[in-house]
């Protein structure tokens, strides 16, 4: 797992179920089923498919009491199919008693500071506060999250403190603004409640579906967490990115400058879409980054007036069959002009050279010439095999 020249954040690593969030683990990708939760049967194959595609965790919502009762009968039936993938329950408006049943059964629970104790953060029209109030909406929450944390700490179960930037308190913005400052103090407020009750296995997150406010939110908490020698792990993604490729684009240009900094320790892509479409998103974006590498690192030209091949068939078909040796790099070129240099940087790869005809390329070596084109991924292969570096793909197991 390279880590590339990106220095990470240290962050204590908190148990979720079987893995890690922080610390030295690997970034971890999650995704949110979208079934109704209380639907059993539904839920857990799509958890199935999701854990299939890669998901490292799944998150469910948990609105009602019926979507809390229904948390073992998902558990159970993930462990009957030999499925261990780690759950979290989503808990927003008044959520106490929910995130009581709920974390008997997850593996993490995730809490919104903004509705918790309020239900809505939003119903309240003050627009100031006295110093008597703030405290006792600080009680208010204290009483809120307090019987969780004890239940969590019980239980071996993690939280996520899980601020959004739609549903802050309206003390939080009445104080500091319906702004970052905002989201951090609101994030502080539940961490400081933890650590009153010697709880640490917190994960923390500041979403928002403008990209300059998630970044700032995050970069804030950072140097608040500095300043305060805290180390919790932050969990990075933007809310309501949309779909498509401007859901795409825009998840992308808000985590990445963010993973390029050090800063994130799992993520997720929100796309308004099949949650499993997610996932490929993250893990491309982690491996654009050369945080984790979970496939071949694939090298193509964009073609041009050039060259006398058809590369981008061939270049699929290269993807198709050997993007599962994720310790090679492999390279398609139209011609020579930059190809000998890119294919150099690349263990193998196939380079045009005149009409229908291509060069095979091992490094900066060239292996074979005047191969027909549609031989070029076959003997790309066979190289690969001569060499003892082909591995068969895995099979489609959970
Ligand atoms: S490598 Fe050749 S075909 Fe590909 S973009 Fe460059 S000049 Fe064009």
């Amino acid at each position: 797992m390279s880590e590339g020249l990106i220095e990470r954040r240290q962050t204590r690593a908190v148990r979720v179920g079987e893995v890690f969030i922080g610390g030295d683990s690997p970034i971890l990708v999650q995704t949110m089923a979208n079934e109704k939760t209380y639907d059993v049967p539904k839920v857990v194959s799509q958890i199935v498919n999701l854990k299939r595609a890669g998901a490292e965790l799944v998150r469910v919502t948990v609105e009602t009491m019926r979507d809390a009762k229904a948390l073992p009968g998902i558990r159970q039936g993930l462990n009957d199919l030999g499925v261990g993938v780690p759950l979290s329950a989503d808990i927003h408006h008044r959520g106490t008693g929910l995130a009581l049943e709920a974390v008997k059964w997850v593996d993490k629970v995730r809490v919104n500071p903004g509705l918790l104790a309020f239900g809505d953060g939003r119903t309240e029209t003050k627009d100031e506060y006295t110093p008597l109030e703030i405290e006792q909406r600080h009680e208010e929450n204290k009483k809120a999250l307090e019987p969780i944390i004890k239940s969590c700490k019980e239980r071996g179960v993690a939280m996520r403190i899980g601020v959004n930037h739609g549903s802050l308190s309206n003390m939080m913005m009445v104080r500091f603004g319906d702004t970052p400052l905002g989201m951090v103090e609101s994030a502080l407020e539940y961490i400081k409640l933890c650590e009153e009750l010697d709880f640490k296995d917190i994960i923390v997150s500041l979403k928002a579906s403008r990209v300059s406010v998630m970044q700032g939110a995050n970069r804030l908490m950072v140097k608040r967490m500095d300043q305060e020698s805290m180390d919790y792990p932050l969990h990075l993604g933007l809310t309501e990115a949309g779909n498509g490729q401007e859901g795409r684009v825009k998840s992308v240009a808000a985590l990445g400058p963010l993973l390029q900094e050090g800063i994130g320790d799992t993520i997720r892509v929100s796309l308004t879409e099949n949650p499993i479409n997610e996932l490929s998103v993250c893990f491309d974006l982690l491996q654009a980054l050369g945080i984790r590498k979970e496939k071949a690192e694939i090298i193509g030209c964009p073609s041009c007036g050039r060259t006398k091949i058809n590369l981008e068939p061939h270049l699929n078909e290269l993807k198709k069959r050997a993007a599962h040796l994720k310790d090679l790099t492999l390279s398609g070129m139209g011609c020579v002009v930059n190809g000998p240099g890119e294919s150099a940087d690349s263990d193998y790869g196939f380079i045009g050279l005149g009409e229908g005809k291509v060069a095979i390329t091992r490094g900066a070596e060239q292996v074979l010439a005047g191969v027909n084109e549609d031989q070029a991924v076959e003997s790309i292969i066979e190289l690969i095999k001569a060499d003892g570096r082909w591995v068969d793909p895995p099979k489609d197991v959970v």
